[in-house]
């Protein structure tokens, strides 16, 4: 049995950032993975190829939309989606490749296969090349999620699709309903709404990404209809009826059916914890009442030694917060400090315009009797913005009014996943938003619209009434 100071299950952003963590931390480590690639979901069917396939498709739609505006004649514009899913393939190859390669410099054993717990202290990996058992003082569970399934419309690859499918079409469907108004329907959405599918988003909640203010959430659904997205929100699913190699999407909203057809149905209503046959019980492992691995403050399970991470445990589902996780949970098995605010985990939808969060919205700090002072501003008012035709949507800045501290922000508009870093960082600081207003930001930025946001808060904004 080959013995270890940490084995970790999983090679996600959660599993693989741990291991990398721990070996710079002088541990001997063993990286189990069932899948021939590292990188997990987000590397190779999440956050990386819905990346490429959203910058493929926002190219096409300058090329053929916008280009005449700015004086460049293109001719006909076309999508071979061939082409487009070989770069998509290409891009994660290269990803998944640099994985690897970090690996071996860094020492980390890669066991491929499917890992069990045996008892609290071993595990047995069935692989390509036969059964092996490994030992280990430490071992970190990062097995991460799978996509939910409606009880009354699985997954079958061809009619009803998850995004595992949805980012691998060989062609575009003419008629894609998507169920479920959150970050993987409005991104996959936009992406085959793009290439020329018609697009209806099906939402059970009255807005959709319903963790963002109402104003955001109005400007952002509006973006998304001029762009051709059809929006059903309020809507209840309840089945599929067949016609031929067509579907109808039977729903109901107030009471009254409705009828969506359609080529195919991607279901994106959220990801559950993955464990099946991970062998918890055997290892004294206990799940919660969402079947998510219970961990304590250390993210340490119930079971002495063993630690859980990323979309298996409770928290948002992204990929860098996973990453912080493991490596606060390297830093802990070595006996040193590590740090995870989970207060503070920005958020982003890639679509165009982006819409990006962190800490508290206006509307959620007035949901909690919190007295609060927002400063808003439009980037119709911020030259970068204009010169690049980028004047749709705002930052927003919500502040404690008492002490002026950020409580949180929220951004629609270009680029808002690259703005949002910076309020992340004056809130890990405790700053405020003068210090926000005060900070020198370079001319002509999109940036800028952040700076008079924080300026915003205290009615001093510079180019706005
Ligand atoms: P995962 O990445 O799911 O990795 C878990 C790994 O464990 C998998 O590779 C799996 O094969 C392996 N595994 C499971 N069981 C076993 C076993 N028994 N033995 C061996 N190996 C096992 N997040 C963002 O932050 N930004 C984004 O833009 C973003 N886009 C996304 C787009 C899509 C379409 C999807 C589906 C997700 C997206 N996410 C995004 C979410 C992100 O992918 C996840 O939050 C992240 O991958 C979680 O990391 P993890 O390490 O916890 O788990
Ligand atoms: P989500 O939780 O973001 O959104 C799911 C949406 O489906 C919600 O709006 C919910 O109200 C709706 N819904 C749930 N049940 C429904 C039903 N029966 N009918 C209609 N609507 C229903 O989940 P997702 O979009 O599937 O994404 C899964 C996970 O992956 C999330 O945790 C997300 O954060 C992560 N992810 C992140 C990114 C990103 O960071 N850009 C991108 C993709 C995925």
């Amino acid at each position: 049995m080959d013995a270890y100071d940490l084995v970790v299950i999983g090679a996600g952003p959660g599993g693989y950032v741990c291991a990398f963590r721990a070996a710079q931390l002088g541990m001997r480590v063993a990286l189990v993975e069932k899948r021939a690639t590292l990188g997990g979901t987000c590397l190779n069917v999440g956050c990386i190829p819905s990346k490429a396939l959203l910058y493929s498709s926002e190219q096409l739609v300058f090329a053929r939309d916008h280009a005449k505006d700015h004086g460049i004649s293109t001719g006909t514009v076309t999508a071979d989606v061939a082409a487009l899913m070989r770069r998509k393939d290409a891009v994660v190859t290269k990803l998944v490749g640099g994985v690897s390669a970090l690996a071996k410099a860094r020492k980390v054993t890669v066991v491929t296969g499917t890992a069990a717990f045996t008892s609290p202290t071993t595990l047995a990996v069935k692989g390509p090349a036969g059964e092996k058992a490994l030992s280990a003082k430490n071992f970190v569970v990062a097995t991460g999620s799978a996509p939910v399934e409606l009880p009354f419309m699985k997954f079958d690859g061809r009619r009803v699709v998850s995004s595992d499918d949805a980012i691998a079409f060989d062609s575009v469907p003419a008629a894609l309903v998507v169920v479920g108004g959150g970050a993987i329907g409005l991104e996959l959405g936009s992406v085959w709404a793009r290439l020329g599918s018609a697009v209806t988003i099906v939402e059970f909640l009255p807005k959709i990404v319903a963790a963002y203010d109402d104003d955001v959430v109005r400007t952002f659904s509006r973006a998304l209809q001029k762009q051709g997205l059809k929006i059903e929100t309020g809507t209840k699913v309840t089945g599929l009826r067949e016609e031929g190699t067509k579907s109808v999407l039977l729903a109901e909203r107030d009471g009254k059916p409705l009828e969506f057809p359609a080529d195919k149905v991607l279901v994106a209503v959220g990801r559950r914890p993955f464990t099946e046959g991970l062998g918890l019980d055997k290892a004294g492992v206990a799940l919660d009442d969402k079947c998510r691995v219970k961990v304590d403050e250390k993210l340490r399970t119930s079971a002495p030694g063993i630690w859980a991470i990323g979309d298996v445990v409770a928290g948002p589902m992204l990929a860098h917060k996973a990453e912080e996780d493991g490596v606060a949970v390297a830093e802990w098995i070595a006996g040193k400090a590590g740090h995870v605010n989970w207060d503070l985990v920005p958020a982003i939808v890639y679509t165009e315009p982006e819409v990006a969060s962190v800490g508290l919205g206006e509307d959620a700090a007035k949901a909690r009797g919190l007295s609060v002072n927002v400063g808003r501003f439009n980037f119709a008012a911020n030259g970068r913005a204009i010169s690049g035709d980028a004047t749709d949507g705002f930052v927003k800045v919500v502040a404690d009014a008492r002490t002026d501290r950020i409580l949180g922000a929220q951004i629609i508009g270009r680029g808002a996943g690259e703005l949002i870093s910076e309020i992340v960082t004056h809130m890990e600081y405790g700053g405020s938003a003068e210090d926000l207003g005060r900070t020198i930001h370079a001319h002509p930025t999109l940036s800028e619209a952040v700076k008079e946001a924080g300026l915003a808060v205290s009615k001093s904004a510079i180019h706005a009434i």
